[in-house]
């Protein structure tokens, strides 16, 4: 068997994937004394936060604007410890627009001085885009998921969110002005559609449980710009060896023990191999030759695990289109252009260079049924909903629609139990993708919580005591603190 460069007599921990699961975990190992390789079949890492390069523009820009929030804690944790704090900056307070855009009325529910689940409400009691028998009925689910255990929220997994709105007694209105479209941004998938466990998760994680979980966090540069460097500089400074351009083409195994990885410049013997793959990579690794039926069985139910599309409509105009202040809204009623994000404002002065006009980002999610649309026809919506929300916005100057088809895992009903535990695959390899079964969704989150639940099983494993009884809920202990309000070192606007 050909060596590979790598090979050294005593196997290191190899991580495959070098998104941010991938990240995570190489960098939580390095950081406990594990020899880590970490390899990544592209020429950069970040995985599917990156950016693009597109036809007549000079510079690359993101693929859709990711979003984060407060409540991403150990993503902002690995920021921290990247020393990227100045990529984001976070609200001082949560801020949700709205928008009618038949008439342009804006309605803005910001947190208030209450305590949560109720920090909200006031803001809420004077929205404009509801009634009051709408928000009456919003507090019927405050109220259920405030008094939801995890157990019976976990056992909603087989409903349909829409049929749980409708069993707590929310109205049509409150449903798609306020509740689908908070789902749909956040777990890519209409409320019709989603789990109604991975939906109370969401709302109860993200909305209820603390006072600033839903503070937005926006990227002040171009996403790749943003990160990938800090992510290189950090895992060399860790002794991580990352390998880029290399693709794992198969695990190799000694009597179903995986104890190695095949590339296609040779073999790499492995102390243990954790896959941060996304799911269709990862079901093609776990049946190779050899393989286990534990690990058939995980591919099986991976294969059964599907995936939702993001659109990213990129709109360049002669100059601002949201009023001052507003910096994301809501579009009501609308299926299409469901947000419009102004991405200039966002980006730090001097990182605006080379873009074709003032950016304002329309992100579509759940964008399955719009993959075919063409770009005039996409083009034609965008330019109505702006005329009719916005009618003296500076003239459109540029456009372009990136499709990205496979962007997140899909929460249907039932997929809870598709997802598999770190250890389920069988001997010798760990699971550590956004899919695996820690509620979260498949976000910057979910990823960095993926990739720290997979490096403590295998510490777990490697008899590290000082973890003992670590999950994802808790900080990664070796790692600066996710930032509360107000935090030092941190931007906020
Ligand atoms: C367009 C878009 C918008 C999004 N918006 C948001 C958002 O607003 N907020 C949010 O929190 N999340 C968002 N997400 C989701 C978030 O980006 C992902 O959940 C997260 O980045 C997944 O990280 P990961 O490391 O698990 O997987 P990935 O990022 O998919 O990383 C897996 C890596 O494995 C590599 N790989 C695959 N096969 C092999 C192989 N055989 N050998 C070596 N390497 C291999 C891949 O090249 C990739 O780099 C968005 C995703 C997309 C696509």
């Amino acid at each position: 068997m050909s060596g590979d460069s790598s090979v050294t007599d005593e196997p290191r921990v190899v991580v495959v994937g070098g998104g941010i699961a991938g990240c995570a975990c190489a960098l939580a190992l390095a950081g406990r004394g594990e020899s880590v390789t970490l390899i990544e079949e592209n020429e950069g890492l970040g995985g599917r936060y990156t950016s693009v390069k597109l036809a007549g523009i000079s510079r690359q820009i993101d693929n859709t604007p990711e979003m984060i929030f407060r409540s991403d804690e150990r993503f902002l944790q690995l920021l921290a410890t990247c020393e990227a704090r100045e990529v984001i900056k976070l609200q001082k307070q949560t801020i949700l627009s709205f928008i009618e855009t038949e008439s342009g009325r804006i309605s803005t529910i910001q947190s208030g001085t209450l305590p949560p689940p109720n920090h909200l409400a006031k803001s809420i009691l004077n929205a404009n885009f509801l009634g009051l028998g709408d928000k009456i009925a919003m507090q019927k689910v405050v109220k259920a998921i405030r008094a939801m255990d995890e157990q019976y929220r976990r056992s909603l997994d087989e409903q349909i969110f829409l049929e749980w709105l409708q069993e707590n007694g929310q109205t049509e209105r409150a449903i798609s002005r306020f509740w689908n479209p908070l789902v749909r941004t956040a777990l890519n998938i209409d409320s019709s559609e989603a789990s109604a466990a991975a939906a109370t998760f969401l709302l109860k994680r993200g909305l209820f449980d603390k006072a600033d979980a839903f503070d937005l966090g926006a990227f002040t540069t171009d996403l790749t710009e943003a990160l990938a460097p800090n992510l290189r500089r950090t895992l060399a400074t860790a002794g991580v060896d990352v390998q880029l351009n290399k693709q794992v083409t198969g695990l190799f195994r000694e009597d179903t023990k995986v104890t190695g990885v095949s590339t296609q410049s040779g073999f790499i013997p492995a102390a243990k191999v954790i896959l941060c793959t996304p799911i269709s990579a990862t079901a093609r690794l776990l049946t190779g030759a050899g393989a286990s039926v534990a690990s058939h069985e995980v591919a099986d139910r991976l294969a059964a695990l599907q995936t939702t599309a993001l659109l990213g409509i990129h709109a360049f105009h002669e100059g601002p289109v949201l009023p001052e202040g507003t910096n994301i809204v809501t579009c009501v009623d609308e299926p299409l252009i469901q947000t419009l994000i102004d991405r200039s404002t966002q980006l730090d002065d001097g990182k605006r260079a080379g873009l074709p006009g003032h950016w304002i980002c329309a992100r579509v999610a759940n964008a399955d049924p719009y993959l075919e649309w063409d770009d005039e026809l996409i083009r034609t919506e965008y330019e109505r909903v702006i005329a009719s929300a916005f009618p003296t916005a500076p003239k459109l100057t540029d456009f372009h629609v990136v499709r990205i088809p496979r962007a997140s895992t899909e929460l249907r009903p039932g997929t809870q139990r598709l997802r598999p535990d770190p250890l389920d695959a069988g001997e010798g390899v760990i699971l550590g993708g956004d899919w695996i079964d820690i509620d979260w969704p498949s976000t910057l989150e979910g990823a960095s919580r993926a990739g720290l639940t997979a490096a403590s099983a295998l510490l777990e494993q490697n008899a590290n005591k000082d973890l003992a009884g670590w999950n994802h809920e808790h900080p990664w202990p070796d790692w600066p603190e996710a930032p509360r309000r107000g935090a030092e070192g941190w931007r906020e606007w």
